[in-house]
């Protein structure tokens, strides 16, 4: 991907939507089948490349569950972290809070153990390897019961110094939020920071739910927020932060077009959106992709593009560093665009 705005420096900015396992390169997919004796469906990485042009949820979700098959070992892990983080860095990113899906890994035989010590080998030396600082959210499958996810935390609570924050993803509509009350008032009760997806492809009312029964402090996607001027209204009284994907919206068929993606229309509502890449690899860009295409299609203005970064930062869980959000916080004042 090029960058048409600065090829030398990206804009700083902090990624709050990333699923570790959407960061899967088709490269680093056969090296890790060759190192674990893992057969894939394809031949080549181009014949796999082209496998991830899907055009629909089911064939995206079929190809990313099947390429988790060669992620076995806590080194596997470690990779595919550090690779992300490589990547993050030439992108601008000095901020990553990553998600990642212990129950798809669980159902294969991996255990918990090896998935958060196999990321966290490479989180931990994200500052001092790449310059970017890293937290980590445990997500539960909301397609799976309430009492795997109960299980799952279970399972988490030896990593808890490892872990942030707790997260809900995969098919949204018949999934509401508050099947998930129960996991999530254990996780706030364990000190863990709480966000979920809502408002993707399920209704507004998803996003209220999240906030008033599972106590969310941040919203992936929520874009259809926008058909509830009254929830518009709360989301940015209450400084609740949305963590928009505008390249997977497209994929994803959330949206039409990107040039018809609400975000100009957000940011003239005063919620504080963010800009992030969801599973990059899979569609089509990482953070600074995604921040180039809605230059590009949406018109966005320099300034408005300072108002996504500075927002990533102010929407991170850095509270335990803030002198490190100041000093990221004071790049993005400080960049200036050319
Ligand atoms: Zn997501």
């Amino acid at each position: 991907m090029t960058r048409a705005y600065d090829a030398l420096m990206p804009l700083p900015k902090a990624e709050l939507h990333l699923h570790i396992e959407g960061t899967l390169e088709p490269e680093l997919a056969f090296e890790l089948a060759a190192r674990n004796g893992v057969t894939l469906p394809y031949a080549t990485t181009d014949e796999l490349r082209e496998a991830y042009r899907f055009e629909d949820l089911q064939s995206f979700l079929d190809l990313y569950y099947a390429l988790m098959a060669v992620l076995r070992t806590e080194r596997d892990f470690e990779d595919l972290a550090d690779a992300y983080l490589a990547r993050a860095a030439a992108q601008g990113v000095r901020h990553a809070e990553i998600f990642f899906d212990p129950q798809a890994h669980l159902a294969r035989g991996v255990a918990m153990d090896t998935v958060v010590e196999g990321l966290w080998r490479a989180l931990a030396r994200g500052r001092a390897d790449h310059g970017v600082s890293t937290r980590l959210i445990m997500c539960f499958l909301r397609d799976e019961s309430a009492e795997s996810a109960l299980a799952t935390l279970e399972l988490a609570e030896p990593h808890l110094d490892r872990i942030t924050g707790i997260g809900l993803d995969s098919a949204e509509v018949g999934h509401p939020p508050a099947k998930f009350r129960e996991v999530y008032e254990a996780a706030a009760a364990l000190g863990l920071r709480r966000v979920a997806h809502a408002g993707e492809e399920g209704p507004p009312e998803y996003i209220t739910e999240a906030l008033d029964v599972l106590g969310v402090e941040r919203v992936d996607h929520g874009l259809r927020c926008m058909e509830d001027p009254a929830l518009v209204a709360r989301l940015v009284r209450e400084r609740i932060p949305l963590t928009l994907c505008p390249l997977s919206n497209v994929r994803l068929r959330a949206v039409d077009t990107l040039a018809g993606h609400p975000l100009p229309a957000m940011l003239d509502a005063g919620l504080l959106c963010t800009v992030n890449s969801d599973d990059p690899a899979y569609f089509g860009g990482y953070a600074d992709d995604n921040f180039d295409a809605v230059r590009r299609e949406l018109g966005l203005t320099d300034e408005r593009l300072r108002e996504l970064a500075r927002n990533s930062f102010l929407a991170s869980f850095l509270e335990d560093d803030e002198e490190w959000r100041a000093r990221c916080l004071a790049e993005v004042e400080a960049y200036e665009f050319r």
